[in-house]
């Protein structure tokens, strides 16, 4: 594929590798003995999750929610839909979020709360990439995988207006 220049790398493939098996050994010693199932927010977290899950030598389940918060352009509308709930019975169950980014907060809190909700035995977020700079909520994070600047990033499952998902790095977009 040919890059284009407003492109620049910021996290490798390698890099991105490591920070994915660092967080499939927390939650699997963690969860020992335990069948979580992992919500992952589409559409972002699919290719994060589809690394994440294939590292986890337990008896998770998988399901998707999806949300909408952001509109085509790059700063969330701060109002947040879902659009997919979870198919999956949530009461009783060790839940476990997959999200790709964890930005103002707002998205995850709405998420969160929706969760909670359905009674779960127990409800943590596993995020790839944090930034914190921009968090407006607070947001309790039970397992990080990268931290990165006030910068808007795409690749690995990251879009923007749909596109750059498919990148296997991560890259910053500039104007
Ligand atoms: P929050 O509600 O935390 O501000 O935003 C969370 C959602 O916004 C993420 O799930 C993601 O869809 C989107 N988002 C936030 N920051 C970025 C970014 O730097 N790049 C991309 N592609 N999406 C982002």
């Amino acid at each position: 594929m040919v890059l284009q220049p407003q492109l620049k790398i910021l996290i490798g493939r390698d890099e991105i590798a490591k920070a994915v098996n660092k967080l499939a050994r927390e939650i699997e010693r963690d969860y020992q003995d335990k069948q979580p199932l992992l919500v992952s927010v589409l559409k972002g977290s699919f290719m994060f999750t589809a690394d994440l899950i294939r590292q986890i030598d337990l008896p998770l389940e998988l399901d998707f929610v999806r949300l909408s918060s952001y509109g085509p352009a790059r700063e969330s509308s701060g109002k947040v839909r879902i659009t997919q709930g979870v198919k999956t019975p949530i009461k009783g169950r060790d839940v476990l979020v997959v999200e790709d980014i964890i930005d103002t907060g707002i998205t995850i809190s709405f998420l969160l709360d929706y969760l909670k909700n359905k009674q779960p035995a127990s409800l943590k977020v596993c995020t790839l990439t944090d930034k914190p700079s921009r968090r407006r909520v607070p947001v309790p994070i039970d397992y990080r995988g990268l931290t990165v600047s006030n910068r808007f990033i795409v690749g690995y499952g990251l879009d923007c207006d749909q596109k750059f998902r498919n990148l296997p790095d991560i890259y910053t977009l500039e104007d």
